[in-house]
């Protein structure tokens, strides 16, 4: 089995984060018999300072090679120029690309000792565990563009297009997954007034009926959606969506939980790695301090061996190490709120997950 991971720590907390998921990664392997091969690479503004380029071609050669791949951040104000050549952000899309990644995995999981964090009440939030799988290389972000004319005749226009095949493929892949949970898909369009809309609802309604019969499936308009996920989220289990509508999503959802720190996400294709990364940025405002919350990249850590490595078992013990050391109360300062005298560090949290495994 393939089990070289490579590491790009990137830039700002990244680094300090990054570590610490690899600590996780190293003690799971030897509870569980397992060796893991890691190397480190550049990408983002680390590699613009050292190379000229975000993204360098021995990043890319590792990144193909290995069987998964954990990022940590890119970007940060000393790159922020917006005249500047190339930015860091540009090798995270360009690495994404190169690896066909389509699927973009976000679950938004709130830990209930957590919930007053949420700017919603407690008693809406509590038990919401959704994992979104956004597509993320087709639709209206990609599709045909163009502008024509001038005054009040000046026109613009970008087209949305899905085939079936790039429909077919990502209601699969989350079909899998809600197997693996509570065997529930919802599928999110726009089927009331979208052309590709209507596309993706009977596609997705034919994958469902020929290969999941035993998948609870449902559909919702995104509309209807938006305001779902403020009144119940707790009732979804998996939800599939097409780019632009993930996009909105799951920016709308990342804020239930009340805490970025917490949240992981990951990018997939058909076969080859996947990319796993803290759904947060750099953070620069405090990079360098030693507080950045790592359980995010832990918990990105814990989707790689389920998603890419095919162990389960140990993705849900490091799962379960997270929730404990919550349940335990341990809090870095983004998390500690009022209190923060309790509050402990990048590494003090890192070593508290290392411990319960
Ligand atoms: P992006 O880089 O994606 O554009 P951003 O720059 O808007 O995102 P972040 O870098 O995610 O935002 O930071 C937003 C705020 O959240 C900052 O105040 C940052 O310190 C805080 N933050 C982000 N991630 C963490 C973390 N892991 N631990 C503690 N605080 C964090
Ligand atoms: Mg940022």
């Amino acid at each position: 089995m393939n089990s070289s991971i490579v590491l790009l720590p990137g830039d700002g907390i990244g680094p300090e984060i990054v570590e610490q998921a690899r600590l996780v990664l190293a003690k799971v392997a030897e509870r569980f018999g397992h060796t893991f091969q890691f190397s480190s690479h550049q990408i983002g503004g680390i590699a613009i300072d050292e190379t000229g380029d975000p993204l360098p071609q021995a990043t890319i050669d590792a990144c193909r090679e290995s069987a998964a791949i954990l990022l940590g951040a890119v970007g940060g104000p000393k790159w922020d120029d917006p005249s500047a050549k190339t930015r860091p952000e540009a090798g995270l899309l360009k690495i994404r690309k190169e690896l066909g990644l389509f699927a973009n995995l976000r679950p938004i999981k709130l830990f209930d000792e957590l919930a007053e964090a949420s700017p919603l009440r407690a008693d809406i939030v509590k038990g919401t565990d959704i994992l979104f799988f956004r597509e993320l290389t087709g639709g209206i972000y990609f599709g045909e563009s163009g502008t024509s004319g001038s005054g009040d005749d000046e026109t613009a226009f970008q087209s949305m297009t899905y085939s079936a095949g790039e429909v077919k493929r990502i209601v699969r892949m989350a079909a899998q997954a809600a197997r693996g949970r509570s065997n529930r898909l919802t599928s999110v369009d726009k089927a009331n007034v979208l052309e590709p809309s209507r596309l993706w609802r009977r596609v997705a309604a034919e994958v469902m009926a020929n290969e999941f019969p035993d998948v609870q499936y449902d559909v919702v308009l995104v509309d209807s959606m938006a305001m779902h996920l403020i009144n119940r989220p707790s009732e979804f289990d998996v939800v599939v969506t097409g780019n632009m509508f993930g996009d909105i999503l799951t920016d709308e959802a990342s804020m239930l939980p009340g805490s970025l720190g917490m949240l992981p996400s990951a990018s997939l294709g058909d076969s080859g790695p996947g990319l796993y990364e803290p759904i947060h940025g750099s953070a620069p405002d405090i990079a360098g301090k030693g507080i950045a919350n790592p359980l995010a990249t832990i918990l990105a850590a814990a989707m790689m061996l389920r998603h890419s490595l095919g162990l389960t078992e140990e993705a849900e013990a490091i799962e379960a190490a997270v929730a404990a050391v919550i349940t335990d109360g341990l809090r870095t300062p983004d998390l500690a709120r009022g209190d923060q005298s309790k509050s402990v560090s990048t590494d003090e949290m890192g070593a508290a997950v290392v411990a319960k495994l």
